[in-house]
Parts: C-alpha cells; sequence; structure tokens
C-alpha cells in the first residue's frame, strides 16, 4: 500500500467518518449510500438534451434528499460528498452510453474569484472523482475568463446569452479528436454544458458526452 493510501486509510477516515450524503447517516467507507436511500435510488437515470443537442444522463432528479446533496457539497463545504455523487453519476453515464470511447474527463470550469470563494470547484471534483472510479484521466480543458451574473440567478431565456463566450480552451493539443466526458453538478436549461461543448468542439474535440448529478424539472 503506498503511504498516501495509508494515510487516507487510516488517519483520516477515523478523524472523519463517512457519510451518507443523502441522509448523513454514518456509512461504512466503502460504501456511498446507506441501504435505505440506496434503496429508494431511481431505476433509470434522466436522459436531458443540451443546447446544442448532445444528450446529458444525470443520475437523479433535483429534488429532495437529491438535491440536499448537491446543494450540501456546493454550499457548505461537503467536499466528501463528491465521490459518493459521483459515483452514482458513473452509472447514469453507463447507463446511456452506447460508444464507451471517453479519452479523458473534464469539468464545467468556475471563475478563479468563485473558486477562491468557495475553496473548490464542486464540478471539478465530482469530474476528478468520476476520472478515478472510470480510470480515465482528468484533464483541465477549458477555463472560465469571464464572470457572468450565475446561471440560477439568470431568467430561462436570457440563460443561453449569459453564459456565451465565458469559457475558452487551455490548451487544444491536449483534447484535440479526443471524445471528451463532461461532468457538472446540475443540469438545468443545457445552456453551461452547450457552451462548453461548443467551445470543445470549436478547439477540435472529435466526440463529446455530458453528465450531471442532477436534472432539474423547471425549464
Ligand atoms: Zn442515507
Amino acid at each position: 500500500m503506498k503511504l498516501l493510501d495509508k494515510i487516507k486509510d487510516s488517519s483520516a477516515f477515523a478523524l472523519y467518518p463517512v457519510r451518507c450524503p443523502y441522509c448523513d447517516r454514518v456509512i461504512e467507507k466503502n460504501e456511498v449510500a446507506c441501504r435505505s436511500c440506496a434503496e429508494q435510488f431511481p431505476d433509470h437515470c434522466i436522459t436531458r438534451a443540451v443546447v446544442g443537442g448532445l444528450a446529458c444522463a444525470a443520475a437523479f432528479p433535483y429534488r429532495g434528499s437529491y438535491a440536499g446533496a448537491v446543494r450540501r457539497l456546493k454550499f457548505s463545504n461537503r467536499a466528501d460528498y463528491a465521490r459518493p455523487l459521483a459515483v452514482q453519476t458513473v452509472h447514469a453515464i453507463l447507463e446511456i452510453s452506447e460508444d464507451m470511447s471517453f479519452d479523458l474527463i473534464t469539468c464545467v470550469p468556475m471563475h478563479v474569484k468563485d473558486i477562491r470563494i468557495r475553496g473548490y470547484n464542486q464540478a471539478e471534483l465530482l469530474a476528478r472523482e468520476c476520472a478515478a472510479v472510470m480510470q480515465l484521466p482528468y484533464v483541465e480543458t477549458l477555463e472560465k475568463f469571464k464572470r457572468n451574473r450565475p446561471q440560477h440567478e439568470t431568467k430561462a431565456k436570457d440563460r443561453g446569452k449569459n453564459v456565451r463566450g465565458v469559457f475558452r480552451p487551455t490548451d487544444c493539443a491536449l483534447f484535440r479528436n479526443k471524445h471528451v466526458l463532461i461532468i457538472d453538478d446540475i443540469i438545468t436549461t443545457g445552456n453551461t454544458l452547450g457552451e462548453c461543448a461548443r467551445m470543445l468542439f470549436l478547439g477540435g474535440c472529435r466526440e463529446i458526452s455530458c453528465a450531471a448529478v442532477c436534472a432539474t424539472s423547471a425549464w
């Protein structure tokens, strides 16, 4: 066992018990949900169309304990929820993907000022955990260089315009001719994922797949 794994295996888990992201009960460290929450998981993932026409798989509807889990990951410093939520996101990806030829995993980027405020980009944590589960590389393909109004504070009809031109590729050589899987926490109108996909295609990406933890029904 590598030293880092040993440290993770002993002290970190001893100090911080693993918790079910949906109800916050303590669970075994190799579990991703308590039995009671797992029994209530939907039988199938949700499929949504991203602006531009791509399909996006989402593990859960954005309501109840699923919305609570994502909100705590996002707003209450519960970065430890990223791994169990990523595992369910991977299940959703596997359910809808016919072509499993992903080369790399990336995320919807956040502006550096917003990362400083929150301490992390929850979509990046999710994407890194998905990459670990799927044994694929995580690559930072895009950066958000314009700080726009948060999409959830923008009227649905203005969301396309609000997100247009806020992302740019970091280095096109990283994803040229590759099949990229983009991860986000929530898909609402699909404008944000659509804009990321547009920039990746412009940069020479071959194929794009999208996945999120939750999909809202308020379009
Ligand atoms: Zn639970």
